[in-house]
Order: structure tokens, then sequence, then C-alpha cells
């Protein structure tokens, strides 16, 4: 068959953005992002919770998802939303499927940038390794056989993505949590995105892009006065688990004020923002 057309350059509205979120940090967290980042990427984010919120259901619209995944920090409710936001991308067509947590900034034009470097002939899948060495594991086999897999374990708490003709060949698999679920003893953090790389290390091996592991786009930011283009979520420290901080964004005085910082010097023109006189 001939080769499949180039599609025209990537543009924001071409990549799906699923925010995972649950009841208890829709006024501590979500309050943010919609003021923040995702007022800038309203037509192709979607809220993944577990709980009804009128107050949210107005702000958003379909673009609030109400799962049925139970409300607790479980694997398989993790992993059920992680199923019914890769479902939804199937759904939608778009081009790429990004995932973050709800105490991820993302930056949309650093994302686009990134995601537009990678050549759309090819399986990606982008993430930040959290280790700097592949995992291996022994996956139980029939007749009490073991089989040694090796992957990369992404942490899902600083976003991943994939795209299409990737999805495309997990969709079979698409209930990623079920896939899982019977070898939940791999997977110890990050349930999500190692739900991903466990599949694409045992299903179809596919290679690994990894994000610079070095920094976070805070501290590029603040490094270089300028938008750094690699880095495109940052995490800063509104983990409830402060052990692990994959990306952490140091120097500002707390959470909440640094993604409101940041947020105004990607985006100076947003109303709340303090205005900068003209010299
Ligand atoms: N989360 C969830 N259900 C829960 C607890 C957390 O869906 O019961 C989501 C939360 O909204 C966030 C992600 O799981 O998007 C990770 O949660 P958190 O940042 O609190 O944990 P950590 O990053 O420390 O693993
Ligand atoms: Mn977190």
């Amino acid at each position: 068959s001939p080769p499949s057309p180039r599609p025209p350059e990537l543009q924001l509205h071409d990549v799906f953005i699923a925010v995972k979120t649950t009841r208890a940090f829709h006024r501590s967290r979500l309050e943010l992002l919609l003021d923040t980042w995702v007022s800038r990427t309203r037509e192709q984010t979607f809220i993944f919770t577990d709980s009804l919120d009128e107050g949210l259901q107005e702000r958003l619209g379909s673009h609030l998802v109400v799962t049925n995944c139970s409300a607790e920090h479980s694997h398989p409710a993790l992993s059920c939303k992680m199923a019914a936001e890769f479902d939804a991308f199937l759904a939608s067509g778009l081009r790429w499927f990004c995932h973050v947590d709800d105490d991820n900034y993302l930056n949309p034009r650093a994302l686009l940038k990134l995601l537009k470097t990678f050549p759309w002939t090819r399986d990606v899948y982008i993430g930040r390794p959290s280790l700097n060495r592949p995992i291996h594991a022994s996956e139980p086999q029939p007749n009490n056989r073991t089989r040694l897999v090796q992957f990369w374990f992404a942490t899902g708490g600083a976003g991943f993505c994939i795209n299409r003709k990737l999805a495309l060949k997990m969709a079979p698999w698409a209930r990623i949590g079920a896939a899982v679920e019977g070898r939940k003893h791999f997977f110890l953090i990050s349930l999500s995105s190692a739900s991903v790389s466990w599949w694409l290390a045992a299903v179809a091996p596919a290679s690994w892009t990894h994000l610079p592991s070095s920094g976070c786009l805070m501290t590029a930011l603040w490094a270089t006065s300028s938008s750094a283009s690699w880095a495109a979520t940052c995490s800063p420290a509104l983990s409830s688990t402060p052990t692990w901080r994959p990306c952490s964004c140091w120097g500002l005085p707390s959470s909440q004020s640094r993604f409101r910082s940041l947020h105004c010097l990607l985006y100076p023109d947003t109303p709340w923002c303090p205005q900068l006189v003209a010299r």
C-alpha cells in the first residue's frame, strides 16, 4: 500500500490532555489548574475525577469526566482512571495523548514544541524515567514458570505522552488497568505510567524517549530567564508523598504561588497577574 500522506503540522488542538484528579483535590488543586494553564488549553483538556461536583460541572461542561472509579488511592482505582482517559483519547481521534496529575503545571507551548520534534511515523512514548536504568522483574507465566521482563519505570507524576500510532497498537489492551491488575507487584510507585511502561516492555517492545532527567521547567526558567523548550511539565511539590519528587521546583515560597508565578511568566497578559509597567 502507498505510504500514508504526511499529516499537517501539529497544533495544540491535536493533543488530548488528560488530568487525573479526585474529590479531595477539586478545591485544593484543580482550582489552581483552571486558573492557570488549563485556561490556555480549554479545548483539549479533560479532567478525570471520581465524584460529581456541580460547580466544576458548570465550569467545565463535557470537559469534566466523572468516572465510575472509586475515590481512593488504590491500584484498581487509579488504573481505572487511566483506562477511562485512554478510552476517551481513542474516541477523540486526536494525534497525541498526554497525561498529567493534578499537581503538574503544564506549559502548553513547550509541550507543543516538544511533540513536534518526533517523527509521526514512529511509535512514541515520552516520559521521564524514575531511575537511570530499566527495572527487571520476573513475570509469572502458566505452569509455575516465570519470564524475565525489563522495562523503564516512568514517573506518572511528571506526565507522559503517547502518540496515536502507538496508542492504536495498545487499543486491544485498552483496559490497561485490567491487564496489569494480575501483576500488581511490579508496580510500586507510579501506577499509571508504569502500566504503560510494562505494556511496552512486555507486549510491544518500543523504544523509549527519555526527557532530560536533570532539572525541570522551573529551574530552567530561573536559570535562563527564557522558556525551556524541553521541559513541558512541572510538578512543584504539591505531592502527598514528599519522598517522591521527580521534578522539583525549588526557589519560590509556596506551591500555590509557584504555579501562579510561573503562569504569569509564561502568560503575562493574564488578568490576575501583576501588570508590569512599561519602561
Ligand atoms: N489521586 C486519585 N485518587 C486518590 C488520590 C490521588 O486519583 O485517592 C490522584 C491525584 O489527584 C493525583 C495523582 O493521583 O492526580 C497522584 O496523587 P498525589 O499527587 O497526591 O500523589 P503522589 O504524587 O505523591 O503519588
Ligand atoms: Mn503528585
